[in-house]
């Protein structure tokens, strides 16, 4: 086949682009992003060739060379893993594959042209850009490579600006060498000397030198430039390998860094900022395992759709089995990332396996429970970084309160809520009921689309003028989750907007009720009345005590799902019945005293039935409920204007 140049996708071209001006100031990360892809690299052929006989792949001493050459100013990373067919090439590196690249991108662009900035560096810092970044180091990189098992390799090359070419070649060894013609060094922009060695051992041993493949290197052809290597330059004709290769989960805690542990983060997660918490466990016994577990600073921006891989990795006796185990983490633990390496597994375990295996089903149960103790003890010890960590994930890991009833109470002592008592600072569970009032038995909340929405609705105001703290749930997940009947401390969630409100010391209550039981008699030929006028839409019309400022609101009985829920439920293809609500009337409004006086009057008033119907409909528009008939409530409310205009 001929030699073929293409276009690089757009995307691409952008994040080429910001390599190309070298948005990163520390610029050595590139060899970290090439050698975690030749690990990976060699990883897969592992694992292929170990499923499929008739590979042909050569298995003998897989490694990673790093192969320097002064004079032409070149770098060569080498691996002989799995490489890449010609489509391959064009598909994985002239596109961006990574979603969350593409969604980081668009991101980038939206705020860049809304402010016309230039990108924010701690944004883009975020993200690893993989083989990319050999952009920031050189301004023509090849990549040569012959995927196992085909006899015709591949060779790309690029300067990186628009386009690539794509040639065929018929001698190239098995897996992928990634050649950089380096630019010229430039101390000011930290643009180092890539073809000295102690330069590569540096690197190496700071980033990857928990990578379990030999990552070697031979002295460079022309010696080196540095004084340092003068003295065995010409005793190191032997490669010598830079990485120690020990799994980090393996070895005892204080013989690893916090450096370390996050080196070996960034490598599973593609991630370049640190953790948030690092999470160690050693199962010892008949089912023996290493758990390293890393919590990570901000949400990937998939987390929430369809498909989202977890993010841990199995491992079997120090050998890579398979990335995103779906089995060793529950899905409200999904942005966990980390490795898993058990002893008794074997190496030809498959998902279907794992996900049926009792001693993985017990791992997963003690995973999660790990999680979840160490974030309560980040919520103690750290809680900046508990208030961060629940900005990221609380609304992931508030799903568990559906799915993992064992761990319900962990899961709602780790949560923390927008509230009433602060505008600002959510809370936790533990410090609303520490702030209860005396004789308050539950914990209230309303669920809504927002803060305002809620603030501002008519079930909001007997506990705002009792100073009564609610809880403000606006994740479309809560809507679910308090509807289960869960308990704190023993004490039931209470929805403001449903069922009876019973507030107040006993002896406020017991004065409310001869108060109530007058009013009760004043209006009960209207309530009556008006149930019957509105059968159609609520089962029972009463006098409220939760209403100060409103005429009227609409409760849901105890027992009924609400009309979000229900929305809920439809959008999910769910059909369940439409229960009847429930509509309150302040007494002391003038609006509904004057509604009584006017039944008392003349009951059979044709106004009065409409004024009924516009009582209705107000306190659903004040909920931001909808209405059964706009139309019809426009006219009428439009007929009553004209009147009074
Ligand atoms: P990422 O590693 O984040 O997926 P990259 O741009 O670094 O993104 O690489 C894109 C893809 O190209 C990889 O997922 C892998 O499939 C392939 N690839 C990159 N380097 C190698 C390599 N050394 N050997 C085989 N495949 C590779």
């Amino acid at each position: 086949m001929p030699t073929e140049t293409f276009e690089f996708q757009v995307e691409a071209r952008q994040l080429l682009q910001m390599m190309i001006h070298s948005i990163y100031s520390n610029k050595d990360v590139f060899l970290r992003e090439l050698i975690s892809n030749a690990s990976d690299a060699l990883d897969k052929l592992r694992l292929e060739a170990l499923r499929d006989d008739s590979l042909g792949a050569d298995t003998a001493d897989l490694h990673i060379a790093l192969e320097a050459d002064p004079q032409a100013r070149t770098l060569t990373v080498r691996d002989n893993g799995i490489g890449m067919s010609r489509d391959e090439v064009v598909a994985l590196i002239g596109t961006i594959a990574n979603s969350g690249t593409a969604a980081f991108l668009r991101e980038l662009k939206e705020s860049g042209e809304a402010a016309g900035a230039a990108p924010e560096q701690g944004l883009i810092g975020q993200f690893g850009v993989g083989f990319y970044s050999s952009f920031m180091v050189a301004d023509e990189v090849t990549l040569l490579t012959r995927r196992a098992g085909e006899s015709t390799g591949t060779r790309w090359t690029s300067g990186g600006e628009g386009t690539y070419t794509v040639e065929s070649v018929d001698d190239a060894p098995q897996g992928t060498a990634i050649t950089l013609r380096l630019k010229p060094e430039d101390a000011e922009d930290r643009l180092h000397d890539y073809t000295s060695p102690w330069k590569l051992r540096e690197i190496v041993k700071r980033y990857s030198d928990f990578i379990t493949w030999p990552i070697r290197m031979a002295e460079p052809s022309g010696g080196g430039t540095e004084p340092e290597t003068g003295s065995d330059a010409d005793a190191a004709k032997e490669p010598e390998t830079l990485n120690s290769m020990k799994a980090l989960w393996a070895r005892s805690r204080d013989e690893v860094t916090d450096a370390e542990y996050h080196e070996l983060y960034k490598h599973i997660s593609h991630d370049w900022t640190d953790p948030l918490e690092t999470v160690r466990l050693h199962a010892e016994g008949t089912f023996e395992y290493q758990a390293l577990l890393f919590i990570p600073a901000h949400a990937q921006q998939d987390l929430f759709l369809q498909g989202y891989k977890r993010g841990v990795q199995l491992y079997v006796k120090r050998v890579f089995i398979m990335d995103d185990c779906e089995a060793l983490m529950p899905s409200y633990l999904r942005f966990v990332k980390g490795v898993v390496d058990a002893q008794d597994l074997s190496l030809n375990v498959s998902r279907e396996i794992l996900q049926q295996d009792r001693q993985i089903q017990l791992m997963h149960r003690r995973l999660a429970k790990k999680v979840l103790s160490t974030v309560k003890d980040m919520m103690s010890a750290h809680p900046e970084r508990y208030a961060t960590f629940w900005r990221e994930f609380g609304r992931v890991l508030k799903e568990g309160l559906l799915g993992d009833g064992e761990n319900r109470d962990a899961i709602l002592g780790v949560s923390s809520f927008a509230t009433t008592h602060d505008k600002d600072q959510p809370t936790t569970l533990a410090q609303y009921v520490e702030r209860m009032k005396e004789g308050q038995e539950h914990i209230y909340y309303l669920t809504g689309e927002s803060r305002q929405a809620i603030e501002n609705s008519p079930h909001m105001e007997a506990f705002q003028a009792r100073g009564i703290e609610v809880l403000l749930l606006t994740d479309p997940v809560d809507e679910v989750w308090v509807d289960s009947a869960p308990q704190f401390d023993g004490r039931d969630f209470r929805s403001v907007a449903k069922g009876e409100v019973d507030l107040g010391t006993e002896e406020e209550k017991e004065q409310a009720g001869s108060e109530r039981e007058k009013q009760q008699e004043e209006y009960a030929g209207l309530l009556a009345w008006m149930a019957g006028q509105l059968a159609e839409h609520v089962k029972e019309v009463r006098l409220s005590s939760r209403l100060t400022v409103s005429p009227a609101c609409v409760v849901s009985d105890t027992h009924d799902v609400t009309p979000a829920l229900e929305n809920l439920y439809r959008a999910m293809g769910q059909e369940i019945p439409h229960p009847k609500r429930i509509l309150e009337l302040n007494p002391a409004h003038p609006l509904v005293t004057a509604l009584n006086r006017g039944h008392t009057a003349d009951p059979a008033a044709p106004e009065l039935a409409e004024s009924a119907e516009l009582l209705h409909s107000l306190a659903l528009l004040a909920e931001g409920g909808e209405l059964p008939d706009p139309a019809r409530f426009v006219k009428l409310m439009a007929t009553r204007l004209e009147r009074t205009v």
